[in-house]
């Protein structure tokens, strides 16, 4: 796929605990298996844009702290340009997650270092995509909406009031559809794609259904960044001139791609490998 992004967002170290069940408020559950892994919904998005086959670069931030390098590693490994991440003084961001036999998960963010994302410095290019997330301040949100020259796309998540000027310019709001629910001024945006998990995802346009596909099905395993997979990949398709329908088809198999497997950061094939098994 020939599409530059340039993916502006979080980078968490991802902590997980695998139980049985998730606990209730003030209940413990033990018998929990502890992974680390990286995360963060910016940094799953540029890995998977990367490894889909996209000249990819992040905007982000980590402390200097072993959670930070770890993290610039695995972006690198991913094939990812990290010039532009600062090193700060603060903690890397991370997340606690907890995942149950089913794939269900509850999480905990601690923002750290991705309080500190800055566009200082930075240029945008008429020809790169640039893809969101508010897991960064909203302020630096607005900021981009005024500097992106070319395709901006957000993804409006966790659940947070978009400022009305980036619903008004961004080309492309990805929201599940919980984020749907508590957005209704996206009614009026451009395009708005919107993920029903099992059930697949949608596009529309001013509040108009244009597309729907189905999911591909998965048995599975871990939905951790299956969202963020789909963001990357509905981007590249969207970017690359594909039909509304074939884009959404082609993202729902990227992220049931990452529902099989227990990494938020999993290997992909590259984008084309998952059009051409559309036909
Ligand atoms: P996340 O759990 O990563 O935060 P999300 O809530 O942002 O995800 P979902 O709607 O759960 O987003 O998933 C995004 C896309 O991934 C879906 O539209 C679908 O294509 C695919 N997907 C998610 N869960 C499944 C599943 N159980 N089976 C098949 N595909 C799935």
């Amino acid at each position: 796929i020939d599409c530059s992004l340039t993916v502006v967002g979080s980078i968490n170290a991802d902590l997980t605990a695998t139980t049985t069940r998730l606990p209730a408020a003030g209940e413990t559950v033990g018998g929990g298996r502890l992974s680390r892994s990286p995360g963060g919904k910016g940094a799953n998005q540029a890995a998977a844009a990367a490894r889909l086959g996209a000249r990819t670069r992040m905007i982000g931030a980590v402390g200097a702290d072993s959670d930070g390098q770890a993290m610039l590693h695995a972006l690198r490994a991913a094939g990812v340009n990290t010039d532009d991440i600062a090193e700060v003084a603060a903690e890397t961001g991370a997340a606690l997650i907890m995942v149950d036999a089913d794939g269900e998960n509850q999480i905990a963010v601690c923002e750290g270092a991705n309080a500190s994302v800055s566009l200082d410095g930075i240029e945008f290019g008429a020809d790169e995509a640039v893809l969101t997330q508010l897991e960064i301040s909203l302020d630096l949100i607005s900021e981009l909406a005024t500097r992106v020259p070319g395709f901006l796309a957000v993804n409006a998540a966790p659940a947070l009031p978009l400022p009305a000027e980036v619903v008004d310019r961004a080309d492309l709001i990805i929201v599940n559809e919980y984020e749907h629910s508590q957005l209704p001024q996206l009614q009026t945006a451009k395009l708005v794609a919107v993920t029903y998990g099992a059930k697949g995802s949608a596009l529309l346009a001013r509040g108009e259904q244009i597309a729907f596909a189905e999911a591909v099905p998965a048995k599975p395993v871990s939905t951790v960044g299956a969202g963020d997979a789909y963001c990357a990949a509905l981007t590249l398709g969207l970017t690359s001139g594909l039909e509304p329908e074939r884009a959404l088809r082609a993202a729902n198999a990227v992220g049931a791609a990452v529902v099989k497997v227990a990494s938020a950061q999993p290997q992909f094939d590259r984008f084309e490998t998952y059009l051409s098994a559309l036909d």
